[in-house]
């Protein structure tokens, strides 16, 4: 089986009078993060690991933020289908990885509940899932509590 990896990015700002959702999990917190969609930047970050795999682009050539059929969209939904055409195009999903960067809140409490909801859609055993989160160690935007960044990778086997 020919191994193929994926790395995909994403970043958002907070501030937005919505809940904060991860992973498909809803978060306590002040604020919410903001984007064209649900601003669920695990997921959006998988999403792009899992099309640089493939090579079969990125979130934003499949979903446009010039699309109202994605305005506010529920992005596991957006990682269900990207799921959708990577196993359609004869992958298989051996495992994914995340890590997420943020001053707060705290994440860990909460990395179960997304690596559940991920492993569900993504049709995968939770051991195949994993979630991390750190802090910027107070540098930068990100330190400052902005926004937060999501960096994910994605092991496909296939094709
Ligand atoms: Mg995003």
């Amino acid at each position: 089986m020919r191994q193929r990896f994926g790395l995909g990015y994403d970043s958002h700002t907070f501030g937005a009078q919505r809940p904060l959702v991860l992973g498909g999990v809803t978060i306590p917190h002040d604020s919410g993060l903001a984007g064209h969609s649900d601003g669920d930047a695990v997921a959006h970050a998988l999403c792009d690991a899992l099309l640089g795999a493939a090579a079969m682009g990125d979130i934003g050539r499949l979903f446009p933020d010039t699309d109202a059929r994605w305005k506010d969209a529920n992005s596991m939904q957006l990682l269900a289908e990207v799921k959708r055409r990577i196993v359609a195009a004869s992958y298989v999903i051996v495992n994914v990885d995340v890590t997420v960067v943020t001053e707060a809140p705290k994440l860990a409490p909460h990395a179960e509940a997304m690596r559940a909801n991920l492993a569900a859609v993504l049709g995968l055993p939770a051991g195949a899932v994993s979630v991390k989160a750190k802090t910027n160690e107070q540098m930068d935007d990100v330190g400052a509590g902005k926004g937060l960044q999501v960096f994910a990778i994605a092991s496909l086997g296939g094709a």
